[in-house]
């Protein structure tokens, strides 16, 4: 139901009285709801390949589906090494570049702790020390072996999962899919995660909602923008209460506990979706001022930040772009 509130809030703000032509899919595809919107000529045509791809990389990067490459090397962990296609290989090593680019903070080696939170199962549990203790055991990235084609994690009961860094990569895929076919102008809506080619049809800029982490059905501002993507990881957006206490689903790994810098969400705005999936995903567990040095020395993505303060920090580069919504939040801007 949240999702689909948020999802609302996206059209309106994208809604145009010509983006009533464009044409458009919905679906359900790694655990989320999808909805891609393109106009121009072959705007269906290009969808349904859009479809297939994200239906594609779903079959490769599942941690559930037995047939997934993911699964397999989950399997085969302390065993044998997997061959994987070009994607899964790829994805694995970008993945492994953010890890150092982080300082650790993005792992996704971290799946045995993700999944004894029950994150990733039916049932969502406080697990003990005992059991934190021993699944961190079983986390370590340079236990993950890419070589040529294959895949091997060298410890048996090791696991990595995707969740952090996929969507983001196949909104990446999806771009390039829509670009090939001539698509000018198209928002892509993947769980949370905006991608938006070109700008509307009228020519304006988009209009990308920032969801409020306090309050379901508010924004928190708007971003003016055109050609990137724009994905935010926050602690609404996967969470149980126990005791009276929330627990997110974004791992510090040197804890094995949620990440806790009093950060509520970050949304990275980027042309490269994968980096900002992973960055987004980093800086929750990174804090405002980690995060904040490793953009001085970058110059390709632009980051919010939304504290349990009532704060919101912006970098520079994309303060311009960005209306406040939210009168009780104060805004700050991060400087080079
Ligand atoms: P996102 O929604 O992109 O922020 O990704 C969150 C998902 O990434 C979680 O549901 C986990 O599956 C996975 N995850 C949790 N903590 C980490 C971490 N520290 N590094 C990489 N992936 C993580
Ligand atoms: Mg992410």
């Amino acid at each position: 139901m949240k999702k689909y509130i948020l999802i609302l809030i996206c059209l309106f703000l994208c809604g145009c009285q010509k983006q009533q032509e464009m044409e458009e899919i919905q679906l359900f595809a790694m655990d989320t709801f999808m909805d891609l919107k393109a106009s121009g000529e072959n705007g269906r045509e290009a969808l349904l390949k859009a479809e297939k791809e994200i239906n594609h990389l779903e079959r490769l990067f599942s941690t559930t589906l037995e047939q997934s490459e993911v699964f397999q090397i989950n399997q085969n962990a302390g065993q044998t090494a997997v061959s994987v296609s070009d994607d899964t290989l790829h994805l694995m090593q970008k993945a492994k570049e953010y890890y150092t680019l982080t300082d650790g903070a993005f792992d996704i080696t971290i799946a045995p702790v993700v999944k004894a939170w029950g994150f990733t199962e039916e049932v969502k549990k406080v697990p003990s020390e005992e059991e934190l203790q021993q699944k961190l055991q079983l986390v370590s990235n340079d236990k993950l072996r890419i070589e040529n084609n294959t895949i091997l994690l060298e410890q048996k009961n090791m696991a990595v999962d995707l969740g952090g860094i996929a969507k983001g990569y196949t909104s990446d895929k999806v771009n390039e899919i829509l670009k090939q076919e001539g698509i000018t102008s198209a928002v892509l809506y993947l769980g949370g995660n905006v991608s938006v080619i070109g700008r509307k049809e009228d020519n304006t800029k988009w209009r990308v909602a920032i969801q409020d982490p306090l309050e379901e059905e508010k924004f928190a501002g708007i971003l003016n923008i055109e050609d990137c993507s724009i994905i935010t990881s926050g602690v609404y957006q996967r969470f149980f209460e126990q005791n009276g206490k929330k627990y997110h689903h974004i791992i510090d790994s040197r804890t094995g506990k949620p990440a806790e810098t009093g950060l509520l969400s970050v949304t990275i705005v980027s042309k490269n979706g994968t980096m900002a999936d992973a960055l987004s995903t980093s800086f929750m567990v990174m804090g405002v001022e980690k995060s904040s040095d490793l953009w001085k020395k970058s110059n390709d993505f632009g980051a919010i930040f939304i504290t349990n303060k009532k704060e919101i920090y912006i970098t520079q580069d994309i303060a311009d772009a960005f209306e406040l919504e939210q009168s009780e939040y104060t805004l700050h801007i991060i400087e080079k």
